[in-house]
This record gives structure tokens, C-alpha cells and sequence, in this order.
């Protein structure tokens, strides 16, 4: 708005439009529409985006209390790799003796709940077929941050995003802190539609400095260890990395979930440093990273399939 004269003036989108009465045609209500219009927008963009927020979080309320982990199947090996900063166990659980050998791991943030939900219904799914996968070894870490879930699952924010608990107790995003040419001591976390907002995050003092990175690392080398897929939530989308086997299994992941598969050329864009998909890279792991479907949701209906699929393509018998 300026002055001109007595009149006063709106410049919008470089149209000058005199404010007072009938001006070269344009009576002054078709203004205050166009500002009405606008107002309305605006304001009907901030009531869909809290009213999405509240039915999320209504959703999360839900999915946490009644989306339940299933119990440990009886028996299953289990191995600790490692303690958190915080002095929690990180358990790995084992099934199968053959040589394929592939590594689930969830929970690297905390605050995805619904992942380490869906690492149970897994474990549990693997160890009820097992005899039909014999040529494989199936490796389940259901939690990699323990300190972080603790806290997602004492104080779940569903009204804010679930953003409660993402990192381990040093306030360390451990998916930035692997060791990897691009760490550096901070890096951005992305969320929302289309990663648009994003803040800044802590990636710990040198790659590999946190004892739950650590642990990953050595025993993914120790037992050679060349698929690995990490579950993460609530993009809705898969990405894997520049090896041939992790971007067939992306798509066959893709295509069995309804994820959005991410190009490497979007992946880039978000301009993540250290990251575990990087590592990968480094040791030529197949790396497959799925953005579940919900924050506190086990997901397990909807991702089962997938991972029938690519136990299939890396080499597995079909179930009967
Ligand atoms: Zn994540």
C-alpha cells in the first residue's frame, strides 16, 4: 500500500488499483473480494493443516494403544551387540544357519515407534517360516535406540508430529552419524509434506562416535552382513542405494507397498551428511530404507508382502 496524492493506492501483482469509489472501471467491492478470497485461502490452508494434525494425532493415540509388538517367539536366539549411552541392551535376534544372510534393523530413531512394532511381527513371522527359507540367516535388531524410544513411549507428542525421542541420549540424529566422507557435526532432519520443513540436528563429535552406531557397524562387518534394510516412519516412501541388489528390491518394495520410490536424485536433495545409506555405499551393502506408513503403527499388513517379495528375489523359495 502507498500514497499517491490523496488516494491511497494497492499494488498487487503490478496492477495499481485506486482505492476510493469507482476508478478506470473498477469498483472498489471487486478489491475487497479479491482480499476477501485470499483471506479465505489462507485461512482454509490453516484449518486443513490442523485439522490433518489432529487426526493424526488421534490416529497415533489409537495405533500406540491398540497397534501392539507381538511376543518373542520362544526359543530365538539372542545376542547383545552392544549398550546404549544410556546402558540399555541392543538385542539382535537370530533365525536360520544359511549362507544368505540379510539384517533387519528398526528403531534408529526413537520417536518411530511403529517400527520397532513392525521388527516384532517380523521376528515372529520369520522364526513360523523358517523352514522354508533354509538357504538364510535372518538377523532382527527391533531397536537401535532404546534411550530415544524410552522417551517416545513415555511422553508420545501425537498433536505434534511425533517428533519426541528421534535421538539417542548424547541429543545425537544416529542416522547422520555414521562414518562416511560427508559427516559433518550437523545436519538437517527433514519432515512434513514433501521433506519441505526441516531443522537442524546434532550428528555426535566424528562419524561412528555414538556406541549405537558403533554397534551396527562392527556387526554388520563381523558377520559380513550384505543386506541391510533400515525401517524408518511415516514418509510412505523407499530409497535404496547405488548397489544393483538394493535398487531391485527397492522397487519390488515400491511396487508391493504403494511407497513412493525416492531417485537418488531426489534422495539428494535433502542433503543429508552420515548417513547409514552412505555407509552402505562404502562397503557395497545392499541398503533398503523404507519410510513406513504410520508413526505408531506396527504397519505390518501393509509391508508383509514386500518383505516376502524381496526375501523371494534375493534368492528365497517362495512360501507355500
Ligand atoms: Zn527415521
Amino acid at each position: 500500500m502507498h500514497l499517491k496524492g490523496n488516494k491511497a493506492h494497492l499494488n498487487l501483482k503490478g496492477l495499481n488499483f485506486p482505492q476510493r469509489g469507482v476508478q478506470n472501471g473498477r469498483p472498489l467491492f471487486q478489491l475487497a473480494n479479491i482480499q476477501l478470497l485470499y483471506y479465505n485461502k489462507t485461512m482454509f490452508k490453516m484449518l486443513k493443516k490442523k485439522l490433518g494434525g489432529i487426526k493424526r494425532g488421534g490416529l497415533g493415540f489409537l495405533q500406540n494403544h491398540f497397534s501392539r509388538a507381538v511376543d518373542i517367539p520362544a526359543g530365538v536366539s539372542i545376542t547383545e551387540i552392544g549398550k546404549s549411552v544410556d546402558g540399555r541392551p541392543l538385542e539382535c535376534f537370530r533365525i536360520g544357519n544359511g549362507p544368505n544372510k540379510i539384517l533387519y534393523a528398526a528403531g534408529i530413531h526413537g520417536n518411530e515407534v511403529g517400527t520397532v512394532k513392525l521388527a516384532y511381527h517380523l521376528l515372529d513371522w520369520l522364526d513360523k517360516n523358517k523352514a522354508c527359507w533354509r538357504d538364510f540367516t535372518f538377523f532382527v535388531i527391533p531397536c537401535l535406540n532404546p534411550d530415544g524410544y524410552a522417551l517416545a513411549r513415555e511422553n508420545p507428542d501425537y498433536f505434534n508430529g511425533g517428533k519426541v525421542g528421534r535421538f539417542n541420549a548424547h541429543s545425537v540424529d544416529l542416522n547422520r552419524n555414521f562414518d562416511t566422507p560427508s559427516f559433518q557435526n550437523k545436519s538437517v532432519w527433514g519432515f512434513g509434506k514433501n521433506y519441505a520443513e526441516s531443522v537442524e540436528v546434532d550428528c555426535g563429535t566424528a562419524g561412528n562416535s555414538e556406541p549405537e552406531t558403533r554397534a551396527l557397524t562392527e556387526f554388520i562387518l563381523n558377520n559380513n552382513i550384505r543386506i541391510l534394510f533400515m525401517f524408518h516412519n511415516a514418509g510412505g516412501d523407499v530409497m535404496g542405494n547405488n548397489n544393483p541388489l538394493s535398487q531391485k528390491l527397492t522397487h519390488i518394495y515400491a511396487q508391493k507397498t504403494g511407497f513412493h520410490y525416492v531417485s537418488e536424485e531426489d534422495w539428494a536433495k535433502l542433503q543429508q551428511s552420515g548417513t547409514a545409506k552412505e555407509w552402505c555405499d562404502l562397503q557395497n551393502i545392499a541398503y533398503i530404507e523404507i519410510e513406513g506408513s504410520t508413526r505408531y503403527g506396527a504397519d505390518w499388513g501393509r509391508q508383509r508382502a514386500a518383505i516376502e517379495a524381496t526375501i523371494v528375489a534375493s534368492g528365497g523359495l517362495t512360501l507355500k
